[in-house]
């Protein structure tokens, strides 16, 4: 590679919003083989909205929303503002306690009741019987909302569905990956589920779901064995893979965290930029071949 072919790439990349932080990256970028994305606000616009509540019997829907907004206030999970815009400002006590549970979800007491909030497998891990809510929160998952369920003093109470709609581009540049030889899988801590649904709409090959904070590095590190591997991601639980990728690639109106470990940036957060940068790579190497 001659310094002045990366000069040039790195610059026609710049103007289309692709910045390479570092010019290795350009070179290693071209011979990717798997390109692994992280699902919320990387493939998915990040807002999700609450899209539907169903209460278990002898449950007031308005007291158990007020329940679980006032426990969410205190999160900082994208979710939490989905449930939190929902429910009234003054319907129920402040929370007392409140604990988030990565991975999970949260808990909290609200108005001495007992609050629990997340994941299936919290409630698995809670000893908590879904009963009915069950098949609900699996109809939910599998047309892509996240099912949330609540506890409220050790029964399940609600579960409500979470939706978060994918970008427009994402499906295009999927399939624009595709086409150029390069597979592509998501890495996500949300259900399987609800992950499939997804990776189904979008075309994408290979699901890797209900990771934990701390597990990303480890799923980025088992696709490495496939191949060279990009990881495109947006968020602060995403710094570490993104360093431990062959190629990090933040989404530009991610963290700053994320952005710091990356080696490359979509300054647009239009996922679209991945295929630029791929095409960037590929022809400024082709050049100089
Ligand atoms: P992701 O970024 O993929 O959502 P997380 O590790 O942040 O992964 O969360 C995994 C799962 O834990 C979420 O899909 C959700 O089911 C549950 N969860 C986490 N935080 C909350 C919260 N504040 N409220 C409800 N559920 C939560
Ligand atoms: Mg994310």
């Amino acid at each position: 590679a001659t310094p002045t072919s990366i000069m040039v790439g790195t610059g026609r990349a710049a103007e289309l919003g692709v910045l390479f932080r570092r010019g290795d990256a350009l070179q290693a970028l071209q011979s990717v083989r798997v390109i692994a994305f992280d699902k919320t606000g990387t493939l998915t616009e990040g807002c999700p909205a609450l899209t539907s509540i169903t209460v278990a019997e002898g449950v007031e829907r308005a007291d158990v929303l007020a329940r679980v907004a006032a426990a969410e206030a205190f999160s900082e999970h994208p979710i939490a503002r989905a449930i939190v815009a929902e429910a009234g400002p003054e319907a129920a006590p402040p929370a007392e306690g409140f604990q988030a549970l990565p991975g999970f979800g949260l808990r909290a007491t609200v108005g001495g009741a007992a609050v629990l909030v997340g994941a299936e497998r919290l409630m698995a891990r809670e000893g908590i019987a879904l009963g009915a809510l069950s098949a609900k929160g699996a109809e939910l998952a599998r047309t892509g909302a996240t099912p949330v369920y609540a506890a409220i003093d050790g029964r399940a109470a609600a579960v409500i569905g979470v939706s978060d709609p994918v970008k427009p581009s994402a499906r295009a540049a999927i399939a624009a990956l595709h086409a150029r030889g390069v597979k592509t899988a998501m890495i996500t801590g949300d259900a399987q589920a609800t992950a499939n649904a997804i990776a189904a709409d979008l075309g994408i090959d290979h699901v890797v779901a209900e990771v934990l904070p701390e597990g990303k590095v480890a799923a980025v590190e088992e696709l490495m064995a496939h191949g060279r591997l990009a990881f495109v991601g947006d968020g602060i639980n995403d710094a570490p893979a993104l360093a431990r990728a062959d190629i990090g690639i933040a989404i530009g109106t991610g963290t700053d965290v994320a952005i710091e470990a990356a080696d490359v940036v979509l300054m647009s957060g239009d996922v679209a930029g991945v295929v630029n940068a791929l095409e960037i790579s590929r022809r400024t190497m082709g050049n100089i071949r």
